[in-house]
């Protein structure tokens, strides 16, 4: 029984094990957006293993690929050295950028995990500028190695740590309910004359950056869209003052958002764009691609076994292919729009800020007895999330926490749900949340 392996998992895996706890399930089988427990439960997954899952569990096209490269009697592993299947993953990553960067684009292949690709965007940040620091943001989500971790704009999971290494600066992620700058357009502003005030007064302290790095939608934080003026203004101030702008779709890229990458909502081209998550078609892959100038790095600068393996290229083509043929990130988009709105439709006064893009949305859940902040906002209250997620897993329904305390429940499905399936999704929900 179900209960037979969550004792094992319990006694033989790791403390810091993470999702099992607040999702002690036994997974036996999965189709589409469905997930089965050993017990024959049948859950939605509003989850998608972290937004990776873009096509849904067990989609034909990406067995088809990964069956097809498998029976090929092609070697499967192949550190980072050429084949047919990489070079075809390649052109469907070319043919997915912006324009300026598709033009004279790179790409270089990382162990397979975002983290690794933040690493790896860093070091070529800090190769090509000669400088030490990077600039990032409160609530910022990058990794779990020491390097991402230091990026982190939450103490929490670093704590225990002491040093870790890049030399980082932090400013507040501006986002409208709980941004320290204030509301709006006017917040826009200050948030960006601060930064031009910190790179440019010798009296603020602080070095010049080799990079800047968001997301441009922040996931862990709480699906916490970030303001288009404000990116466009980030985007001005780093080629001004010449320091790169770095992107991390690792998340909110590959459609999720309603655009291939959440950045261009805003219409900007960052200098180095991170990808893991869904580029790998639910196998594990990450990449970053830059602008051509920028290959300054020496032969083997970022190393590293396991990058490029032939089944990951083989079912990550397909997640692109149906980006670029069937505008699933449109799609994505259509049905965000439609969960966003049944979502902001629940009346509960423990209904906080409804947010987020296309299919990475969030619901924050505040004390409504709470004494409000001097912006406006109740305490946000993590027990009550958590207690909603327990309610919505009893109801077949998998989500996950994110946000201050854990206190956004969020909503990563799988891009290819459809209406019926989001408004089973949004049903659920709100029954938990009453
Ligand atoms: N960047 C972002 C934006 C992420 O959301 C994540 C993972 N949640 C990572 C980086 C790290 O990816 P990984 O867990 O594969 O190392």
């Amino acid at each position: 029984s179900s209960s037979h392996y969550l004792e094992r998992q319990k006694k033989r895996e790791s403390n810091a094990r993470s999702y099992p706890r607040r999702l002690p399930l036994t997974l036996v089988k999965s189709n589409g957006v469905y997930l089965q427990d050993s017990e024959n439960q049948i859950f939605i997954d509003g989850l998608a293993a972290a937004g990776t899952l873009a096509l849904g569990h067990n989609h034909p096209d990406i067995t088809a690929a990964i069956t097809k490269t498998l029976n090929s009697g092609m070697p499967l592993q192949t550190l980072d050295i050429t084949t047919p299947v990489k070079e075809r993953f390649i052109d469907s990553l070319f043919q997915l950028l912006p324009s300026n960067m598709s033009q004279n684009a790179r790409v270089q292949f990382c162990s397979p995990c975002g983290a690794d690709a933040v690493e790896a965007a860093i070091k070529l940040a800090k190769t090509v500028t000669g400088r030490n620091t990077i600039l990032a943001f409160s609530g910022a989500y990058h990794g779990m190695t020491q390097g991402t971790l230091a990026i982190m704009g939450n103490l929490g999971p670093k704590s225990a740590l002491g040093t870790t290494v890049p030399d980082v600066q932090f400013m507040p992620y501006p986002y409208a309910p709980r941004c320290p700058y204030g509301i709006g357009k006017d917040g826009v502003k200050a948030s960006l004359n601060q930064l031009e005030t910190m790179l440019t007064d010798p009296e603020s302290g602080v070095q010049k950056p080799a990079a800047i790095i968001l997301e441009a939608v922040q996931g862990e934080a709480g699906a916490i869209p970030a303001d288009n003026e404000w990116l466009k203004g980030l985007r001005a101030l780093t080629k001004k003052h010449d320091i790169l702008l770095i992107i991390d779709e690792v998340q909110a890229g590959m459609g999720r958002t309603g655009e291939i990458f959440a950045f261009q909502h805003a219409n900007i081209e960052p200098d180095i764009i991170v990808l893991s998550k869904a580029i790998g078609g639910g196998l594990p892959m990450a990449v970053i691609v830059y602008q051509g100038e920028l290959d300054q790095w020496q032969p083997g600068a970022h190393a590293g076994t396991f990058r490029g393996n032939q089944l990951a290229l083989a079912s990550g083509q397909v997640v692109m292919r149906h980006l670029l043929e069937e505008n699933l990130h449109h799609h994505a988009g259509k049905i965000g729009a439609r969960l966003k709105a049944h979502l902001q439709n629940i009346s509960s006064a423990i209904v906080g800020d409804v947010r987020g893009r296309g299919l990475m949305l969030g619901v924050e859940i505040v004390n409504p007895l709470s004494d409000k902040d001097s912006l406006g906002n109740h305490q946000v209250d993590g027990d009550q999330a958590r207690a909603i997620q327990q309610e919505a897993l009893k109801r077949g329904l998998i989500l996950e926490l994110g946000g201050r305390f854990g206190s956004t429940v969020r909503f990563l499905p799988p891009l290819i749900i459809n209406e019926d399936e989001i408004d089973v999704i949004a049903e659920r929900f709100s029954e938990a949340v009453h």
